[in-house]
């Protein structure tokens, strides 16, 4: 069942979450070790976060610098199929804009049809690290709601290449990302909203958010976007404090904004896993409240971190 279907039959709130793909050269195994604390609580779905290309720069014994391009978390699709099989679980890969042509990106997506997988989440991508502009490829998208576009294509049967004949239409269902916040580039909340729905509007089926940490700003952002004629799910993207310095590693990152309550609970804290307690009460109030005000869905960004997450689950939902 696609993600839009298991929100329509849904007789409460979804309960997702987010991985990474392993660092290369690092086995799958602590992946399934992570979904195997999280099934018991039927999970809905599992999304797999895509990395693009990163350039680096080594320097050589002659003291010149070396350009390199490298991917450090390759592996999202095969990741998302491995675990599809082995666990039958619905599963949402992320697909970006940058660093793919949108050749390569049909490309991607039909290996997914191939795969039977049929649920993506679409995204740009931020800017190459050092860069505060984002740079598409030469014939890439600049914009997700262009991608959204060829995806929404492949469902109606329409290729890149105009002349093929009796193509098979894709199956996908198309989820995007809102900001609660506004996104950083974006010169107003107003603007921002009106680009989501350009995303909606070419075809995708939900939203997830941005992590927030008031869930105030969740309801102010879903009353916006129902002025705004957004009508579909919308699922809320939240990040449980693991770390003390995630009170200025996150908003730095995610352009995002820390309650003071939040902060001084925090601050009273002298190690990570004070920390940590701190989080998990902080998340474990936000997800209670959510639910309770009709939120469909909650997505944990875990990045790789399960033992919290099931511990807010558990006293959740
Ligand atoms: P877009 O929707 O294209 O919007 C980007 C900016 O452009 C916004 O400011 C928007 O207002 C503006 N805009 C949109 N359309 C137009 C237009 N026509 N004209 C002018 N301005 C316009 N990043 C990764 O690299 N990998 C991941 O796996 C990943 N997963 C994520 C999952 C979630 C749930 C979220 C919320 C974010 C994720 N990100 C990921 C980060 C995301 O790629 C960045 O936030 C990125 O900067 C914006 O992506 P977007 O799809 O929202 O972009």
């Amino acid at each position: 069942m696609s993600v839009i279907e298991k929100l329509r039959n849904a007789r409460g709130p979804l309960f997702t979450f987010e991985l990474l793909p392993p660092l290369k050269g690092h086995s799958i195994e602590k992946i399934y070790s992570t979904i195997d604390r999280l099934v018991e609580f039927q999970p809905a779905y599992i999304n797999f976060t895509s990395h693009r290309n990163e350039i680096t720069y080594k320097e050589r014994p002659d003291g010149l610098l070396e350009r390199k391009v490298t991917r450090l978390r390759p592996g999202t699709i095969a990741l998302a199929a491995a675990v599809k099989y082995k666990y039958n679980l619905t599963v949402v890969p992320h697909i970006l804009c940058g660093g793919f042509t949108k050749e390569e990106t049909e490309n991607v997506l039909i290996e997914m049809n191939f795969l039977n997988i049929d649920d993506v989440l679409a995204l740009r991508g931020d800017p190459q690290r050092g860069s505060r502009v984002f740079i598409p490829e030469k014939d890439g998208h600049r914009y997700t709601h262009e991608l959204v576009t060829q995806i929404a294509n492949m469902n109606k049967g329409k290729y890149l290449e105009e002349s093929l004949e009796e193509t098979s239409p894709a199956n996908f269902c198309i989820g995007v990302a809102g900001y609660p916040e506004k996104h950083s580039e974006a010169p107003n909340m107003q603007t921002d909203i009106e680009n989501l729905k350009r995303k909606i509007d070419a075809g995708a089926h939900y939203i997830v958010t941005q992590m927030f940490f008031d869930n105030e700003k969740y309801f102010r952002f879903r009353d916006d976007c129902r002025k705004a004629g957004i009508e579909v799910p919308i699922i809320a993207g939240l990040k449980p404090i693991s770390a003390l310095n995630d009170i200025k590693m996150l908003p730095q990152t995610f352009h995002i904004d820390l309650p003071n309550d939040l902060v001084s609970e925090v601050r009273k804290c002298k190690t990570d896993q004070e920390a940590r307690e701190a989080g998990i009460e902080w998340a474990t109030m936000q997800s209670k409240e959510l639910i309770k005000r009709g939120a469909p869905g909650l997505h944990y960004y875990t990045l790789g971190r399960s033992d919290n997450i099931a511990r807010i689950v558990r006293a959740s939902f």
